[in-house]
This record gives C-alpha cells, sequence and structure tokens, in this order.
C-alpha cells in the first residue's frame, strides 16, 4: 500500500502511521500542526517508508500532489475538539468542508481507495441505545455553531459518498464514537485525556454539566486495524461504520475511576454547559454506538476496556506528556 494519512500527526493519524508502517506499507502523513504535533511521529522519523508533509488540506494543489503518488487515501485531517469547534467556527467549518473536498476530489482523480473518519455526532442529539448506521439524525439549529461539527462531517459524509457512487471511487466512511488512547490531548475539550491530566495534576477534575450523561470510550488500538480492514472489504465500500467500544460510563463515573487509578486527591467541580463551553451548548446525553456492522464485515470486536484505556492515558502522561507536564506546572 501507498499510502497517504491526513492529519498523520494527529492522535489517531499517528497510531494509524505506526500500524501501516509496521504491517510494510509505505505512508505520506500530511498535516498542517495546527493540532497534531511532529512529537507524535518521532518513532517514524528517518524511516524511509515515511514522510511528513507539513500542509495544510485546505492547499488544493499540494493534495493532489501529495496523493497523486498513493493508492490509498485515509482522511482524518479536520479542525476536532468541542473547544476548537466553539472558539473557531468560521475555520473550522472551512476545514472540515472546503478540506474534505479537495481530499475527495484528489483521491477519486487518482482511483485510490479512500476513507473519510467521520464522527457519533453525526447523529446528533439521537440518544438511541445502540445507535446503528441507518440512525435518524436530529441536530439542532443550523444557526448554533456548536452544530457546525456534525453538520459539516454529515456533509463529508455525503460528499464521500456522492464520489462513491458517480466516480466508483472505493470509499469507507468510519463513524468514531469517542476514540481515546494515548497521544490524544485535552487541550481542545476531550474529556479522558482531560480528567487524567488534573488527576494527575492534582487540579480540580472538570465535571460538565450534572456528570449523569453517558459516553461509550473506544481505544484508539481497537480502531486502528479496524480502519485498515474495512478499507480492504470491498463490501464496506460505500457504506458509513460505526466504530467503538462496548462499555459506558457516566462523565461522574468516569471522574471517580480515573480519580481512584492514578490515587489523586483532586476534587470534583461540577462547571455549567455555559460556562464550560459557551451560552445555548446542547450536550447528548447518551450516546452508545451498536457495532454489528463493523463485526458482520471485518469481525470488529473492541478487545480493551474503559480501565485498560485509562491506563494506557496515564502511562502516557507519567511518561512524559507535554499535557501533564503542563497540568503539573500550573
Ligand atoms: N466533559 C466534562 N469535562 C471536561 C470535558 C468534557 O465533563 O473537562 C464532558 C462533555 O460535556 C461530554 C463528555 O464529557 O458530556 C464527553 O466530552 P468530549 O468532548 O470528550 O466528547 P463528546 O462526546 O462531547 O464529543
Amino acid at each position: 500500500m501507498k499510502a497517504v494519512v491526513t492529519g498523520g500527526a494527529g492522535f489517531i493519524g499517528s497510531h494509524l502511521c505506526d500500524h501501516l508502517i509496521a504491517h510494510g506499507h509505505s505512508v505520506v502523513a500530511l498535516d498542517d500542526l495546527s493540532t497534531g504535533s511532529e512529537s507524535n511521529l518521532v518513532q517514524l522519523s528517518g524511516n524511509p517508508q515515511f514522510e511528513l508533509v507539513k500542509g495544510s488540506i485546505l492547499d488544493a494543489r499540494l493534495v493532489d500532489e501529495v496523493i497523486a503518488e498513493s493508492d490509498t487515501v485515509f482522511h482524518l485531517a479536520a479542525a476536532v475538539g468541542v473547544h476548537t469547534i466553539v472558539d473557531r467556527p468560521l475555520q473550522s467549518l472551512h476545514t472540515n468542508l472546503n478540506g474534505t473536498e479537495n481530499v475527495v476530489a484528489a483521491a477519486a482523480r487518482r482511483r485510490a481507495r479512500f476513507m473519510v473518519a467521520s464522527t457519533s455526532e453525526v447523529y446528533g442529539k439521537n440518544d438511541t441505545d445502540g445507535l446503528t448506521e441507518d440512525a435518524d439524525r436530529i441536530l439542532g439549529s443550523p444557526l448554533k455553531s456548536r452544530w457546525s461539527y456534525a453538520a459539516a462531517k454529515g456533509l463529508d459524509e455525503l460528499v464521500a459518498y456522492i464520489y462513491g457512487e458517480e466516480t466508483g471511487l472505493p470509499c469507507v466512511i468510519t463513524r468514531f464514537f469517542n476514540i481515546v488512547g494515548p497521544r490524544q490531548t485535552g487541550r481542545y475539550g476531550m474529556v479522558v485525556p482531560r480528567f487524567v491530566s488534573q488527576a494527575l495534576g492534582g487540579d480540580p477534575i472538570t465535571v460538565y454539566g450534572t456528570g449523569a450523561q453517558r459516553r461509550c470510550f473506544g481505544s484508539v488500538f481497537d480502531v486502528v486495524p479496524a480502519v485498515v480492514r474495512l478499507l480492504e472489504t470491498p463490501a464496506a465500500y460505500n457504506r458509513a461504520v460505526n466504530l467503538g467500544g462496548r462499555e459506558e460510563v457516566s462523565i461522574k463515573g468516569l471522574a471517580d475511576r480515573v480519580t481512584a487509578m492514578t490515587g489523586s486527591s483532586s476534587r470534583i467541580d461540577y462547571v455549567s454547559y455555559e460556562d464550560a463551553y459557551g451560552e445555548g451548548y446542547e450536550d447528548m446525553q447518551r450516546r452508545m454506538p451498536d457495532t454489528s456492522l463493523a463485526h458482520s464485515l471485518i469481525g470488529y470486536e473492541p478487545q480493551r476496556r474503559l480501565d485498560d484505556i485509562i491506563a494506557s492515558l496515564i502511562d502516557h502522561k507519567r511518561s512524559g506528556d507535554p499535557d501533564a507536564r503542563t497540568a503539573a506546572a500550573a
């Protein structure tokens, strides 16, 4: 495989680069380093099968050049994290819409296999137990920038799907449900690395809302091999496929678990959604995937339990992650 990974310096992207290189493929990572970091790729530097190109997916010419030599494109570059979306709505929208179109168009010209990373956010406020891929989308007002990520990712799916239909582009849409692991930063919102940094730094753990909202966290180590297998499975082409974990926890329950596993004496601070994200923020009460489609296509069975996922982040942050050092110094 001659793969391009957009967002290759990001959390999931860098693990995907590791996995592809470990399996003998060659990889070009394209990343503007806006939220990704070169430090996520130090282990690959000097490897002749790997190259990092620093640039934006908004630069259509660069995207074309990078993809011209490839046969497989994994598109993970995006503006991510609730804080990013709420703080910089226009730039996020621009990247997630126009950037994706550049990447899909280049992949289609090259006739490369194409995967686009989507999100459980596309289901919006639908909090049915066990969301299947055909579940209804229940989005809030288009005039609330909180929904811009969900709206843009929904359009990304459509763009990929329509290219697939009209040009025969072999494409897979993966919907990630709260994927967690080493190298994930809490800076842009993601709750598990935030709680782990707060607990290790002895800072208050910031639970937003009542903490009764529930999530089902999945491991990056389960999801990355699944993404590659899906792209090698023609029955998955032109479909959206849920990927995530199976163990549900409340956010207050997560805070308690992180505190116990780090041995921290941090207290819990309850923060209103308004203080956390600004006025009018609507949170999902529950987001639980049904991953039976992934199971039927590629035998997907998430192996890591929530405690394993939390433990891997604690180890990573204890071994010198910049987020942990910042929290400890604060
Ligand atoms: N959350 C929290 N404290 C934080 C960050 C997030 O309580 O410091 C909550 C957030 O409101 C949501 C859940 O944790 O209910 C998961 O948030 P995240 O941003 O990780 O993912 P989401 O599921 O919202 O996309």
